[in-house]
């Protein structure tokens, strides 16, 4: 029976994409002659097929069957001002004629790292790089260089990016990892502190970092400070990974929850919201070991495209942009969708996840989900939230990790905040008979 709904449930919500989406469909058809897949990466890609898209404008995606998305995605939360701010592009036209990239050090380098310096007290100096991926990995290599330890401790299941170490205990991890990649790293739950405890007790002469990710922590819990703690006592940096987290507040986590890092990996929007972009900082101590000036033998970092002139004018516009106002208006946003995902789960009488912290917020029906891609859940929760997140899409809701990441941007006002609740409770409505027939456990009566 519940076989039979759920193919009535899909059918339907799925053919109404079709019909949505037909240039989609066909440009899908074309670009996997020559692309793998057709899509860029393994996270634009949904079933039956991903949207192809335009352009971007404020918090609005346009497709190229004309439909236009409430984006909810903002570039995986890159896009803090919403798509192609005018300054942001002002600044990149003004760099771009002069010079797009050179093997030699650049003037306004300087500017945008000031910026990341004045805005983090744990930053003394930083280096850019080209991906977060990257910038964990040079926060690794500094954590090593300044401890000589070699072990890097990371949360289970929390997404760091691409390197080899941090993808053997995520739901994604794949064939073509090396054998070894797990070798130097342990995965710990850092909600079980005795667990973590014991792990560093065991590792601590030879482990280099505890690595955190500012979106697993929130305000009601101190984890955060005693992993600091246990770290410190125990000779080990705190690396705090800010790619995400970056836009809780103007020095991001750190200044949110107040806990400071010894390291930091930053990304995403200090480039503008959609160039690729990395940087990694720290105490002065620390990031003196990348330093010629400072080092016979300075820790070895290099990049073709680090720091190009357009990524850095970009960066430098964005980030003057992300101002004390703006944050708080978006947190203060953020914190009325919570609120109003966790009614319309009330209301429904369906249970569901409901986290995250400023302008950030993950959601799931079903268990709670503190990283979005956690694929823990059972098989029929995961298509009942593809279903869920296909039928936001069919409401012109984007939210392509099937509805359960959803990051504001600076465009967004109180009337989008009411149009996607109402949105989300309109959709909890229509799939309640197929959660309650297929997913009993789901409902709350
Ligand atoms: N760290 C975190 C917390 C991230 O969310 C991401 C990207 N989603 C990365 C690292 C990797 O960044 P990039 O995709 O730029 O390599």
């Amino acid at each position: 029976m519940s076989a039979e709904l759920f193919e009535r449930y899909r059918d339907e919500i799925e053919d109404k994409y079709r019909e949505m989406t037909p240039k989609s469909r066909a440009m899908l058809g074309t670009a996997k002659q020559y692309v793998a897949g057709g899509v860029t990466r393994e996270t634009c890609w949904w079933k039956p097929y991903p949207v192809f898209v335009e352009r971007g404008e404020g918090c609005y995606l346009y497709d190229i069957d004309g439909n236009v998305f409430l984006d909810h995605n903002n570039c995986f939360t890159a896009a803090l001002l919403g798509h192609v701010h005018p300054k942001v592009v002002a600044a990149m036209n003004e760099a771009a004629p002069k010079l797009l990239g050179a093997g030699a050090a650049t003037e306004s380098i300087h500017q945008w790292a000031k910026i990341l310096c004045d805005r983090f007290q744990s930053v003394d100096k930083v280096r850019f790089c080209c991906s977060g991926t990257e910038a964990v990995m040079f926060t690794f290599r500094a954590a090593r260089a300044y401890t000589n330890k070699n072990k890097i401790m990371k949360q289970r299941g929390s997404y760091h990016g691409t390197i080899n170490e941090v993808e053997p205990d995520m739901p994604t991890s794949s064939k073509g990892l090396p054998k070894n990649a797990a070798a130097d790293m342990i995965y710990a739950d850092y909600t079980n502190i005795e667990e973590i405890e014991k792990l560093v007790q065991d590792n601590k002469e030879d482990l280099a970092a505890i690595l955190v990710n500012g979106i697993w922590f929130s305000k009601e819990n101190d984890y955060l400070k005693f992993i600091k703690e246990l770290a410190h006592e125990n000779n080990i940096l705190l690396i705090m990974d800010e790619v995400m987290s970056f836009r809780y507040a103007l020095g991001g986590a750190q200044e949110y929850f107040n806990v400071m890092a010894d390291l930091t990996a930053f990304g995403k929007f200090i480039g503008g919201g959609g160039l690729a972009v990395g940087a990694f900082g720290g105490r002065d101590d620390i990031m003196s070991l990348f330093s010629p000036l400072e080092q016979d033998e300075p820790v070895h970092h290099s990049g073709t495209f680090s720091a190009n002139p357009v990524t850095v004018a970009a960066g430098i516009a964005a980030l003057n942009e992300m101002t004390p106002e703006l944050i708080a208006r978006l947190n203060a946003l953020g914190g009325e969708l919570r609120t109003g995902f966790k009614e319309a789960f009330q209301e429904m009488e369906i249970q569901g996840g409901v986290s995250g912290e400023s302008s950030l917020t993950m959601m799931r029906i079903g268990a709670p989900a503190i990283d979005p891609r956690r694929a823990s859940a059972p098989e029929t929760h995961q298509e009942i939230m593809r279903l869920f997140g296909l039928s936001l899409l069919n409401k012109t809701m984007f939210t392509p990790a099937s509805g359960s990441l959803w990051a504001l941007s600076e465009p967004m006002t109180e009337n989008e905040i009411d149009q996607t609740v109402s949105a989300v409770k309109e959709t909890l409505d229509e799939l309640r008979p197929l959660i309650k027939e297929a997913t009993p456990e789901l409902i709350l009566t």
